[in-house]
């Protein structure tokens, strides 16, 4: 009776967490499904005015057209609750790539003008990458390099092809 009452427990903490992963929650506004963030992210980026941050999982919504950038299943922030530019909510430049070393789309754009000719050479003359505090700097949480190594391959190709550069897509 004790073995069937455990054989019970333990399928039903498996079918609990299998049901968190596959409902993890959408952004309340666009419904969309965001990436989860560290709470220590969110504090880093929510203005003060916002504070306290509530101790609960938070997401980002990585829809550029929704105002919302982080949420809860207590609530969000928007892109005006934010301090830090989110990229892909951005239109206009600034644009950041990498938040540790403050490096923008433009000034990669910039260094290629200039004569960068490689992935490494737009690094070099950027500065752009390596400065390892993503998960407080970058409002994603995450290392930059997913969102500038892309870009800085578009923007060489664009200039081969003597195209305009194209804004990174919303994922
Ligand atoms: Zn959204």
């Amino acid at each position: 009776m004790i073995e069937a009452s455990r054989k019970c427990l333990s399928f039903s903490k498996f079918h609990l967490i299998a049901v968190w992963i596959v409902t993890s929650p959408s952004c309340p506004i666009c419904k969309k499904q965001g990436l989860p963030v560290d709470r220590a992210t969110v504090i880093c980026h929510a203005k003060e005015s916002v504070w306290p941050i509530g101790e609960v999982p938070y997401y980002i919504c990585e829809n550029s057209s929704c105002k919302v950038v982080y949420y809860s299943t207590k609530g969000y922030l928007t892109k005006a609750e934010v301090k830090t530019r989110v990229t892909f909510k951005e239109n206009d430049p600034p644009r950041p790539l990498c938040y540790c070393k403050q490096v923008t789309e433009e000034d990669v754009i910039g260094a290629i003008g200039k004569g960068a000719n490689t992935v490494e050479q737009v690094i070099e003359a950027t500065g752009i990458g390596g400065g390892g505090l993503c998960k407080f700097t970058n409002p994603y949480g995450r290392c930059c390099s997913r969102h500038y190594l892309p870009f800085i391959k578009r923007a060489l190709e664009s200039r081969k092809g003597q195209k305009s550069v194209q804004s990174e897509p919303s994922v």
